[in-house]
């Protein structure tokens, strides 16, 4: 399946996504994720996208449309199915992504929104702790998912540190960001008939859930039952 995730910051795209990976052993590609790497590793990339990122701001088009380009024609496992986060985050990243699905010869299955209300998203972002072991990724939360040890991963061990973009006078910008530029590909998708809208207020357990029976009910050629 080539599963594609909508939602603002601070959704539980993340977690979620990370544990379909798991379950249906396909590959999860979070935009985010690889350019975190990217600016550690300082590549002509991170050295880019580190001003953007710092200031919440969205990296350029063309920048993420090369950078997923060079990702799925290189990555032959992708082409077993992939779960996408993060992008595309514009309709020209959509549009251009249309694209790439064209020139690779694959259909995407199904589009799941995480719908949420603004109010809920500032402290679940603004409370967000990641491991800062780069290998890790792993992801707490100061209150609904603290640590066992304050401040330290569970996983591995490193500290915990605070996205640079989690900080309060940033989460205002980009959540505004999301509501102009992304939130126009609901409607993108709807009209694809490919989009699948998830109630993500509750438990991560039963959002999984939810994500999982809608998945059930999508066959392999994106077609809903
Ligand atoms: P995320 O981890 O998905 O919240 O992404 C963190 C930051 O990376 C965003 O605030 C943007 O600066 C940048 N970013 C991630 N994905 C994209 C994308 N598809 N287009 C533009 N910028 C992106």
């Amino acid at each position: 399946m080539q599963i594609l995730f909508l939602g603002p910051p601070g959704s539980g795209k993340g977690t979620q996504c990370k544990k379909l990976s798991q379950q249906l052993k396909t590959p999860h590609l979070a935009s985010g994720d690889l350019l975190r790497e990217a600016v550690i590793q300082q590549t002509e990339i991170g050295k880019l996208a580190q001003t953007y990122i710092d200031r919440g701001n969205l990296v350029p088009d063309d920048v993420m449309i090369k950078m997923f380009h060079e990702r799925l024609a290189k990555d032959r496992t992708a082409h077993q199915g992939f779960i996408l986060d993060g992008f595309p985050r514009t309709l020209v990243q959509a549009k251009a992504f249309d694209e790439l699905l064209k020139e690779l010869s694959l259909i995407l299955t199904v589009v799941i929104d995480l719908q949420i209300p603004d109010h809920l998203l500032v402290e679940r972002i603004t409370g967000r702790r990641i491991c800062s072991n780069k290998g890790c990724n792993a992801v707490f939360h100061v209150r609904f998912a603290p640590p066992k040890e304050t401040n330290i991963c569970d996983v591995c061990g490193a500290p915990l540190m605070q996205r640079s973009d989690d900080k309060e006078e940033l989460v205002k910008e980009r959540l505004d960001i999301y509501r102009k530029q992304t939130e126009p590909l609901i409607n993108y998708y709807d009209e694809k008939l490919l989009l699948r809208t998830i109630d993500a207020q509750g438990e991560p357990e039963e959002i999984f859930l939810d994500i999982l029976t809608t998945l059930k009910n999508i066959d392999t050629v994106g077609t809903r039952k």
